[in-house]
């Protein structure tokens, strides 16, 4: 069920033991071939493949659409809120719904940036309405040993407007994809062997990097690696384990 096109009588009828589930994303630039809107584009495209397996098993909030991108704001067209914003706008998404009586919930997250404020909502949520329960996913860590062996383009090749984002738009938004612009991989700033990283490999510590200082293009990663039908397969992938979490979540 898709929160905004229930009429309210719909909505009070709702068994309150379904999952509710808060996309957040970002808009910012995903380098030359990809559009401002991707990560939100993906997080409700994973949001409506759930409410298509789920139907009434679930129920999706609106897009928290823009997210926490100050070090992607070199590059025009990035948008960003404070840490604080985007913390206190989906903490009331969240409280809105539990005022209405829902008490399983799954922030469905498309965006490395959202990270460490989602965990901070997370233990913070979770402490103050102990009738609930919270989870939180990153579309990417939810899956990561199944998603490895689609990965042709090595460590560093899944970052940003990379070979997986790249490929997902293939698969759901082809048109929104510009073909001719997709170039090699662009991380031209290697850093300390602990700080290198990407979707599916975690740095062992973390080191501050604007993206400028990541990349010069604003691409992290590998999109010539990208294609439609690896994007239906890491689309599967993803959707398989976001909907056993959503399942058992309804399960309390
Ligand atoms: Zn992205």
């Amino acid at each position: 069920m898709n929160w905004q096109e229930l009429s309210s009588p719909e909505f009070g009828a709702i068994d309150r033991a379904t999952p509710v589930v808060l996309p957040v994303a970002a808009v910012e630039q995903h380098g030359p071939h990809l559009p401002l809107a991707t990560d939100r584009m993906i997080a409700e495209f994973f949001a409506e493949q759930l409410n298509a397996r789920l139907g009434s098993s679930v129920l999706v909030l609106p897009t928290v659409a823009v997210g926490c991108s100050e070090h992607h704001m070199d590059f025009p067209g990035s948008l960003t809120l404070t840490h604080e914003t985007f913390a206190s706008v989906c903490e009331q998404y969240l409280t809105s719904a539990q005022r209405h009586g829902f008490r399983n919930f799954l922030v469905l997250n498309a965006h490395g940036g959202n990270r460490g404020v989602c965990q901070v909502l997370l233990e913070k949520f979770g402490a103050a309405y102990h009738e609930c329960q919270i989870a939180v996913a990153s579309w990417w860590r939810t899956v990561t040993e199944a998603l490895a062996p689609l990965n042709e383009s090595g460590p560093g090749g899944v970052g940003h407007a990379c070979e997986f984002e790249t490929s997902l738009l293939m698969h759901f938004a082809p048109k929104s994809v510009r073909m001719d612009a997709i170039g090699p991989r662009a991380n031209d700033m290697p850093t300390y062997d602990w700080a290198e990283e990407d979707l599916l490999r975690p740095s062992r510590v973390s080191l501050y990097r604007s993206m400028k200082q990541i990349s010069l293009n604003g691409a992290w990663g590998d999109p010539t690696k990208a294609s439609a039908a690896k994007g239906k397969a890491i689309a599967d992938i993803v959707c398989d384990a976001l909907g056993g979490v959503v399942a058992d979540l309804a399960k309390k």
